[in-house]
Order: C-alpha cells, then structure tokens, then sequence
C-alpha cells in the first residue's frame, strides 16, 4: 500500500479520458430521454441485505466481489457492486409501485473486489435504464432496443452482437432444474469447487461458470430451450417478433444465463469481439420476481447495465476539448480591463481564458498552448479608443473591433 498510487482496480479520469467518459454516458442518457426514461440516482452504498437477498448468495458478486464494512454506527453497508437493486429499494422505500410504469436510467460507479485486468475494474462504471411495471413483451424489446440505439450513436453497435436467450417462467425453470441436476450429478468428482456448491444451492449457475473444466461440462448439458413452458416460448417468440419488427439483428445463445438470481424469461448480452476477453459491453434481462423478491409488491422489470469504460473503448475518436477565447492584455490598465471584459463573456456564456501574469509574448504562447480559438488583445491605446484586437489563432487573421461589438463579433465560438 502506499498512499502515492491509486488503489488497485481504480483509475483517475483526466481530462482526455473524462471527455470519452461523458461522450458515453451522456450518448447513453440521451438514447434512454428519446424513449421516454427520467434519469434517477440511488446512494452509492446501501445496507448489505439490498443486494445480499437479491443478488442471491451464490452470485460470484455477492460471494467474492462486494466492499462490505461496518460503519461507526454499526451498521453493515455494501458499496453498490450494480444498479438494480438499489432502484428496487428505492421504489418500495418511496411507495413507487403506486405509479408504475416507471422508465428510469442511471449512471454512477459501481465496486466490485475483482481481479483487475484490461476492461474489469474495481471502480468501474456503469449507464443503465430499468422500466418497471411492463410485464408485455414489449417492455423488453424497448429496453434492448435503447440499448442498440445508444451503442449506435456513439459508432459501435455495428462491431457489436447482441446475443439472447431466455430464461423462462418458473415452471420451466423447475422442469429444466430436475434434468440439470441429474445431468451434473454424474460429474461431481470433476466439477470446480464452487459449481459444486452451487449444484446445491442454484444448479443454473454452473451454467455461467467461468472455470475452463466446468465449461467443457456444461458444453453438452440438457438445452434449457427443450423444456421450456408453452407460455415461456411464447414470450419469448414475441420477443424476438418485436425485434425482428425493429431490424434489430440478434443470435440465440442457448446457453446465455446472468449470473442474478431474479432474471427470468429474456436475458441478453451485447458483446464487442474486439475487446478480447472482457468484451460484454451491455448485459440485461427481465427482473419480474426482484421486487417482490425484496419484501415490495410483486413488479414486473426488465433493464440492462452497460460498462462505461469498455464503451469508451469502442470510441473511435476521443471528443475534442471545447476550444476558450483568450484574452491578452499589455499593461496594467488593459489587465484590469480584460477582468471585466472576462466577467462580461463569462456571463453570456462563453468560455474565457485570462491570464495571470505575463508580457505580450507568453500569453500569446498561453493561449495557442489552450487552443485558444481567439485571442482578444487589448493595450492602453485599444482601450482609450475603446476598441480591442481579435487574432484569430489557426490563420493568424486580425482586425480591430469596438468594444461594444464584441459579443457579436465572438457569436460564433461560443
Ligand atoms: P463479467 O462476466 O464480465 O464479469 P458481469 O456479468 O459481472 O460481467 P454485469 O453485472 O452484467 O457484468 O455488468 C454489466 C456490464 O458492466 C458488463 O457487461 C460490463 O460492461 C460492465 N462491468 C461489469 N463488471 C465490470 C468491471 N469489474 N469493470 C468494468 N466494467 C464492468
Ligand atoms: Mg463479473
């Protein structure tokens, strides 16, 4: 440990790499505001129980991942490792569920103690919307359908593949439960240690093992697709109608499972090949039994997350800083001159660079180093006449204004 470097899992966003960030998560608010969604915030941290009982203790988040500490007071609190639980509680905590439907997006950082590499954070962040209260299909082909759109505008959805699946109702679930389990059985002395407890406790979850022995297991186990309910296939024909409706490109993946306890009937996943490993930018499902599941009224939901950080990488171009006016005064009557005229552009919203020290020379160097667009220049003689100097930077193009013309003359890089 040394106080001198980040923890381990965290980074810094400087400028360049905020600019990426906030191309993404504002792309990503702006998609979900097109489709009628209100952006909410929930507290980074919660009591340990909102996401221990909903994300299931057998969930690798819940098991290995969560920063978990006891306050002052005694009270066992949780950095939020996901959204959803917390806009849960916040819905039955705020007596929401008299108001639904509710279509809600969130950005935020999200904790989890995991093995850092390239893509997988310890502080990380995440976009997401959740529509609540829409128990139709539709709900969830909107939702998906957000998601394409704001992969879309920031150029990425065409090196994307969304991939689907469904998990079913619970009929189905407890049909499909009975031949997993059986299936698994014969290779109990093989499977890892942790699929082995889960065989027990959530047999589906070996299904999302990572652990190369237990893939290779699972590889020939019992599609969960041959045991799925009349009313489950139906859902999700409708499903993948609605998205054939929008010209939204999809591929089943039979063994597409999310490693939460309250999914059920659609999950997908949006995957880019070119991250490599950690290449699932956007991953969600339907969450009807959450809710209820948390001690509220039974509340249909579906939503999805999406990490920001691996959508910054799928950026073609990093957004270019918006480019200040400089202003350059010579001489201490022209320096208290340019305070005001600053004061004045600042009011009307431009944005002004000034100076604190320095001749002719150095701030022209300042203000080229900024990339300043403008500079405004302005000497006694300029202000006994009551005029100043635009330079204008990329073609060295200059001309006298009069003051009070100067906002107009400056509309244009505001
Ligand atoms: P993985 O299989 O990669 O561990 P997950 O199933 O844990 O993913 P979700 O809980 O579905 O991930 O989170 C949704 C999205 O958030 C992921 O698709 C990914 O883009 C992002 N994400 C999840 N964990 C991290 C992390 N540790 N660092 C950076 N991004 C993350
Ligand atoms: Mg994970």
């Amino acid at each position: 440990m040394s106080a001198l470097q980040p923890v381990r899992g965290t980074h810094d966003l400087l400028p360049e790499d905020m600019r990426r960030f906030r191309e993404v998560a504002d792309t990503a608010r702006r998609a979900a505001l097109c489709f009628g969604y209100h952006e909410v915030a929930t507290p980074i941290f919660e009591f340990t129980e909102v996401f221990k009982r909903t994300l299931g203790d057998t969930s690798d988040v819940v098991t290995k991942e969560m920063y978990t500490f006891t306050d002052k007071g005694g009270e066992t609190v949780t950095l939020r490792p996901e959204g959803t639980a917390g806009v849960a509680r916040a819905l039955i905590s705020g007596g929401l569920t008299q108001h639904l439907p509710l279509k809600y997006f969130y950005v935020g950082p999200m904790f989890r103690y995991e093995r850092p590499q390239k893509g997988r954070m310890r502080q990380f962040h995440q976009t997401g919307v959740e529509l609540l209260g829409v128990k139709e299909p539709q709900g969830d082909v909107e939702v998906i359908a957000i998601g394409v759109e704001f992969l879309r505008r920031i150029g990425a959805w065409e090196r994307c593949e969304l991939e689907l699946n469904t998990l079913g109702d619970t009929a189905s679930r407890q049909a499909y439960r009975r031949v997993l389990i059986d299936y698994l059985n014969d290779f109990r002395d093989r499977l890892s240690k942790d699929s082995l407890e889960r065989l027990d406790k959530n047999p589906l979850r070996v299904l999302d093992s990572k652990d190369e022995n237990d893939q290779k297991i699972v590889a020939d186990a019992p599609l969960y697709s041959d045991y799925l309910s009349p009313e489950a296939q139906d859902f999700f024909a409708r499903v993948k109608g609605g998205l054939d409706d929008l010209g939204i490109a999809y591929r089943i993946n039979p063994r597409l499972v999310r490693g939460l306890d309250y999914y059920c009937h659609t999950c997908f996943e949006i995957t880019c090949p070119e991250l490599g490993a950690q290449k699932t930018v956007l991953a969600g499902g339907r969450y009807d039994g959450l809710v209820g599941m948390m001690g509220g009224p039974e509340t249909a939901g579906v939503g999805w997350a999406s990490g920001v950080e691996r959508c910054s990488m799928l950026l073609k171009e990093t957004p270019a800083a918006a480019r200040p006016i400089a202003i350059v005064p010579l001489g201490e009557a022209a320096e208290r001159k340019a305070a005001q005229i600053a004061g004045d552009l600042r009011r009307q919203d431009f944005m002004v660079d000034l100076g604190y020290s320095g001749n002719m020379g150095k701030r022209m160097k300042r203000a080229n180093k900024i990339e300043a667009v403008v500079a405004v220049i302005l000497g006694d003689d300029e202000i006994a006449k009551g005029e100043v100097s635009l330079k204008l930077l990329d073609t060295g193009e200059q001309k006298n204004v009069r003051l009070t013309d100067l906002e107009a003359a400056l509309a244009a890089y505001r």
